[in-house]
């Protein structure tokens, strides 16, 4: 169950709010960074565990190799791919987790993203979820960034805001984590979109493993930013 051990006052508190506190910080973030469906695909793979300068270092040598497309680097042998990603870490297994993508990518829908982001989304996120190495938040922004396909991205930070916030527990699960925000927030494609990078902006900026409450948009509305907690 999740939010049971909340205050009145928390659970009051609206994510609509939270999310408009947030875009008054840091205005709206034009998520996801990329040309194209192919360089957010490709990005959102390459972010997993690393920070995003990396993997902006690793698309740039896909684009100076001419291959920063899945139907182009399917046709990389899987160490080529791999010297080219080098600075996203874990370059072996990443290269290979793009490489099943995009062969995944041709069979099912000829390189032709419309096709393979359309139908009906439980059985769509499912088939994405079977292929290995993607979990549900690389799935899940796969299929809001480049598929824009309404699903709610949670991450590491997501669960570390909402439960400093006092809204959801410590442990709570990854769909509970989505299903909680979904259920609180307008279902509009562009604000799923824009919350997801709000959260990632704060917890990067202010809301870290040692966060800055004084400095933060949140702080009244925040159950440990309100009690002192890390004062
Ligand atoms: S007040 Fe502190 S703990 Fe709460 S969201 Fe802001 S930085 Fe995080």
């Amino acid at each position: 169950m999740i939010g049971l051990h909340l205050g009145e006052n928390m659970k009051q508190t609206k994510l609509t709010d939270i999310y408009r506190l947030l875009l008054e910080l840091y205005g709206n973030r034009g998520w996801w960074p990329g040309e194209n469906q192919d360089e957010i695909a490709i990005g959102a793979i390459l972010a997993q565990s690393v920070a995003w300068q990396n993997v902006e270092k690793a698309l740039r040598n896909l684009k100076q190799r001419g291959v920063c497309s899945l139907a182009k680097l399917a046709e990389l042998e899987q160490d080529e791919l791999a010297a080219l990603i080098v600075p996203t870490l874990y370059y072996n297994q990443k290269a290979e987790r793009l490489l099943r993508f995009a062969r995944y990518f041709q069979a099912e829908a000829g390189y032709d993203f419309a096709r393979l982001f359309s139908g009906e989304i439980n059985g769509l996120r499912s088939r994405l979820l079977f292929l290995k190495g993607l979990g549900p938040e690389t799935v899940d922004s796969l299929l809001l960034y480049a598929g824009d396909r309404l699903v709610f991205v949670v991450d590491a930070y997501t669960r570390r805001l909402l439960y400093r916030l006092g809204l959801t527990a410590e442990k709570a699960s990854y769909d509970e984590l989505q299903d909680y925000i979904c259920r609180r927030i307008p279902r509009d494609l562009a604000l799923y979109k824009d919350f997801h990078a709000q959260i990632v902006c704060l917890c990067k900026d202010i809301c870290k493993a040692k966060p800055r409450c004084g400095d933060c948009p949140l702080r009244e509305v925040c159950q440990a930013g309100r009690s002192g907690s890390f004062d």
